[in-house]
C-alpha cells in the first residue's frame, strides 16, 4: 500500500510505503491543544516506511516532554506527524489523502475527555492510556 499526506496549504507532502498501525484517538488535555480539537487521530507508521516529498523546509518541530513532539507546518498550522527522537512515529490521518484502510479501533485517556464531546460507541474505551504517544 502506499498512502500519501498533506498539509491544508499543501506545501508539505508525504509518502508511506506500507500500512499504518495501531490508530487511536487520545482524550487528554495535551492532544486537544496539540490538535486544535476533541481528540487526537493518529497512528503509528514502520520505521523506515515514511518519506517527505517535498516542503520539508517549512516543518517546525515542537518537541515536549520524554522526546516525543509533532510537526507541523509553520505556513498553515496542519499537524502532521508526531516524532520520537527525531523519527517519525506515527501520522495525524486528518492529513491522508487516501482511506489507510485501519479505523481508530481505541479511545484513550477518555477519563479527562472535554465535557462537551461525545464519544462513538462501539470502540474500546480507556480511562488512561500510554503516555507520549498522541
Ligand atoms: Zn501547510
Ligand atoms: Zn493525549
Amino acid at each position: 500500500m502506499t498512502l500519501s499526506g498533506e498539509c491544508f496549504c499543501g506545501e508539505i507532502k508525504y509518502q508511506i510505503e506500507g500500512s499504518l498501525r495501531d490508530a487511536r484517538s487520545c482524550h487528554c488535555s495535551r492532544c486537544r491543544k496539540a490538535f486544535s480539537s476533541q481528540a487526537s487521530a493518529y497512528a503509528l507508521v514502520e520505521p523506515g516506511h515514511f518519506n517527505w516529498v517535498s516542503g520539508k523546509h517549512l516543518l517546525t518541530s515542537y518537541i515536549g516532554g520524554h522526546g516525543f513532539g509533532l510537526q507541523f507546518c509553520s505556513k498553515c498550522g496542519s499537524t502532521l506527524c508526531g516524532i520520537y527522537n527525531d523519527e517519525v512515529h506515527g501520522v495525524t490521518l486528518g492529513c491522508l489523502n487516501e482511506d489507510p484502510e485501519i479505523e481508530i479501533g481505541r479511545h484513550i485517556y477518555v477519563g479527562s475527555k472535554a465535557s462537551w464531546e461525545i464519544i462513538p460507541e462501539g470502540v474500546p474505551q480507556y480511562e488512561e492510556g500510554e503516555r507520549y504517544n498522541a
